[in-house]
């Protein structure tokens, strides 16, 4: 079934593929987020949400807002984009929009939001549609948005006694990201292909291994940070030494 997407959703998601793109892997992009305002205590949709990767930590915490209009963006817009900001706790802020910004909304964006111009004739090279499906039962038309490439490698294994050695460090090259409706976390392992979803809701979740029976396992959690905000965590557990790397993440205040 072909999934009819409105332009304004193609928009925002090729906003939030060429944030991911720019982005340092330090960095984890989830578009359509939906985060519990800080302030109001309602739920904030987010069009494209920027946060550490690696750390429980939301202190650098970037938002977007992408306005698919064919007006300049206002000094409205912006006061409106501030409280939204303040309110999930953002320190800087990036409006988008096809048609440019007054020069009042200029001045009142400051230096804590930026507006940036991309054209809408940009949305021709974007096709979404390739992005593979979720796999929650419950989700209906979710694509999954690759936001990260994390590299895994075995320990080198030496054979002494023949005096040979033989070394199994080649990385095992993986995709992470989440549903672009549900958020809910996906892996793809590149060498065997295999791609599965990790549920951070389900405690008896002992954790999600592909085909190729590597020495890690995938498990996902709610973690908070040093104020008690949550986030839902992807991680890479290793067998051999118990390390566990956070891999992605998906802030939920
Ligand atoms: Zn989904
Ligand atoms: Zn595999």
């Amino acid at each position: 079934m072909k999934r009819s997407t409105p332009e304004w959703e193609l928009y925002e998601r090729m906003i939030a593929q060429m944030i991911a793109n720019q982005s340092s892997t330090n960095y984890c992009v989830t578009p359509n987020a939906r985060l519990v305002g800080r302030i109001s205590g309602r739920s904030r949709q987010i069009d494209v949400l920027i946060d550490l990767r690696h750390d429980t930590d939301n202190s650098e915490r970037i938002i977007v807002d992408a306005k698919k209009r064919n007006r300049k963006i206002g000094v409205t817009e912006v006061e409106a984009f501030r409280g939204l900001m303040e309110d999930v706790g953002a320190s800087h802020g990036i409006l988008v929009s096809p048609s440019g910004y007054t020069q009042s909304a200029e001045k009142r964006a400051q230096a804590t939001v930026s507006i940036r111009l991309v054209p809408l004739d940009r949305l021709m090279d974007f096709d979404p549609s390739t992005w593979p499906k979720c796999k929650a039962k419950n989700c209906k038309n979710g694509r999954i948005f690759w936001d990260g490439y994390p590299e895994l490698s075995m320990p080198p294994i030496t054979l002494r006694k023949s005096g040979l050695v033989q070394s199994h460090d080649k990385p095992f090259v993986h995709y992470v990201g989440k549903c672009d409706r549900c958020g809910k976390f996906h892996v793809q392992c590149l060498t065997c292909g295999e791609l599965f979803s990790v549920d951070e809701s389900n405690e008896d979740d002992f954790g999600q291994q592909c085909r190729c029976k590597p020495l890690w396992f995938w498990i996902a959690s709610i973690e908070e940070d040093e104020q008690g905000f949550q986030s839902a965590e992807l991680h890479v557990v290793f067998l051999n030494t118990g390390k566990i790397i956070t891999t992605d993440r998906r802030s939920l205040q």
